[in-house]
């Protein structure tokens, strides 16, 4: 229940929805997603603590947060990592409802289990090519075989709805979309197709939705439904004849920001309002570190949020790249 009173940004939309990052390192080195230069990692002493994140998690459950997402880096490579999640999972007694994690899911497999039980509600999973060798490629690492065992292991499980990431990047995988729906037809799982962002040097070219839409209707029938429950800002299709719903994450062609419920926060404890960029984030470990009581970290966040922009400026000409690392935003 909301002991505080809800966030409400300036134009008026509910902010219930936080991105969480707990780390900004990361064991895949996806050529997206990473800068070209090196990567300078936060210094673990500026990250926020378990206490830290456990006590934040609450505030902002009381003020009417009801959903969480981890994510990275690969939020599954910082140490104790259960031992956050159980702390987290706490504050489903002060209103959260959703506590899931977004993965590159390299042990998933093994670790499937121990995360429902430590408290994690929800699953996504990014995997962007079913070539090996093109996983290879795109990830530095030899991994897809894991990354399907995870997969078989969570459908097993009955751990649903599982969602599937997947970057589509011009002339790397866009010819596998409808491999995706072919691949996984036997499986509920939601395969959402994810339009390329460039953070500062652009890397690939996107390839806008209504593209990979007809190569999907090429092969399949593709059916209107709602999103699954926890959707984001996404269409959602059933594939006639298999268990996969396809879902499109169109962040350039088909701006979703009028409905933008949610706020980011970095490793190091940024409240980022935007994916885009963010000119002035609010440092939530310095408030944290400076002896604010409860009621001062609530003030903070609500003030920081005053200061949400309508809409970022990024459209399909590919003119303006966002802002900051994708690794250490989380996505
Ligand atoms: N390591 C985890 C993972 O890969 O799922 C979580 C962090 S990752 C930054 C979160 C999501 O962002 C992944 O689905 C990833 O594919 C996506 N992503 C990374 N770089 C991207 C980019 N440049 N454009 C669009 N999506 C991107
Ligand atoms: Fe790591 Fe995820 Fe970025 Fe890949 S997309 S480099 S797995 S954080």
């Amino acid at each position: 229940m909301t002991s505080r009173t809800p966030i409400v940004d300036p134009f008026g939309r509910r902010i219930h929805y936080v991105r969480l990052s707990v780390t900004d390192r990361c064991n895949f080195r996806c050529v997206y997603c990473m800068p070209c230069e090196e990567t300078q990692f936060m210094p673990r002493k500026e990250l926020l603590t378990f206490e830290e994140i456990e006590r934040l998690t609450r505030v902002l459950a009381e003020m009417g947060v009801d959903r969480i997402r981890l994510t990275g880096g690969e939020p599954t490579v910082r140490r104790g990592f259960l031992e956050l999640i159980e702390r987290m999972a706490r504050a489903k007694s002060s209103g959260l409802r959703e506590l899931s994690m977004t993965t590159n899911g390299w042990n998933l497999a093994e670790i499937a289990e121990p995360l429902r039980a430590a408290g994690l509600t929800r699953l996504n999973i990014s995997i962007d090519t079913l070539n090996r060798d093109r996983f290879y490629e795109l990830t530095q690492r030899d991994r897809l075989v894991d990354v399907l065992r995870g997969i078989d292991k969570v459908t097993a499980m009955g751990w649903l709805p599982l969602k599937l990431n997947v970057v589509v990047c011009k002339g790397v995988n866009e010819e596998e979309v409808a491999d995706f729906v072919q691949h996984f037809a036997h499986l509920p799982v939601v395969i959402r197709f994810i339009e390329y962002m460039a953070f500062g040097e652009s890397k690939f070219e996107m390839v806008p939705w209504r593209k990979s839409k007809a190569r999907l209707d090429a092969r399949f029938t593709l059916d209107p439904v709602g999103g699954p429950e926890g959707s984001g800002p996404a269409d959602y299709w059933t594939v006639r004849g298999t268990e996969v719903t396809v879902g499109s994450i169109g962040a350039l062609s088909s701006q979703f920001c009028s409905n933008c419920n949610r706020v980011r926060i970095t490793a190091d404890g940024e409240l980022r309002n935007c994916l885009a960029y963010e000119p002035d984030a609010l440092s939530l470990r310095d408030v944290l570190r400076s002896g604010a009581d409860d009621t001062d970290l609530e003030w903070a966040i609500r003030g920081a949020i005053l200061r949400k922009p309508f809409s970022h400026i990024q459209h399909e000409d590919g003119q303006h790249s966002f802002e900051g690392t994708m690794v250490s935003i989380g996505g």
